[in-house]
């Protein structure tokens, strides 16, 4: 990880809860997590969106495709991660990365 990509991301852990709800609600938006036959399959509730940001859901378990890469904020903000709904949010993606401490489904 370069150290813009580590700043950015410890900028982010330092929202305010403010802040972090107001990202959290446009991100809400843009989410296209219902379309996924994950999603579906667990008949999530209606405010667990945007896994992205937010981090894992408390339903879904299983990973059978993740649309994460069609979706247009993945895009717009460069997203490199998928299955955001099992693996934790792009930042906490990166960091257990950082960390080295990335889980089994990393090869
Ligand atoms: S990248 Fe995935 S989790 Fe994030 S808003 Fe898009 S569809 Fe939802
Ligand atoms: S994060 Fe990916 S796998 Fe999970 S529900 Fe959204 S599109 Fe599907």
């Amino acid at each position: 990880m370069d150290i813009q990509a580590y700043q950015q991301m410890m900028e982010a852990l330092s929202l305010s809860k403010r802040e972090r709800l107001l990202i959290v609600e446009k991100r809400e938006q843009q989410c296209i997590c219902p379309q996924c036959p994950n999603y579906k399959e667990c008949n999530v509730e209606e405010n667990e969106l945007a896994f992205c940001t937010t981090g894992k859901s408390v339903c879904i378990t299983k990973e059978k495709q993740c649309i994460c890469p069609t979706c247009p904020l993945a895009a717009e903000l460069g997203l490199n991660n998928t299955f955001y709904c099992t693996r934790g949010s792009e930042t906490q993606q990166m960091l257990l990365e950082t960390l080295q401490v990335r889980k089994s489904w990393v090869k």
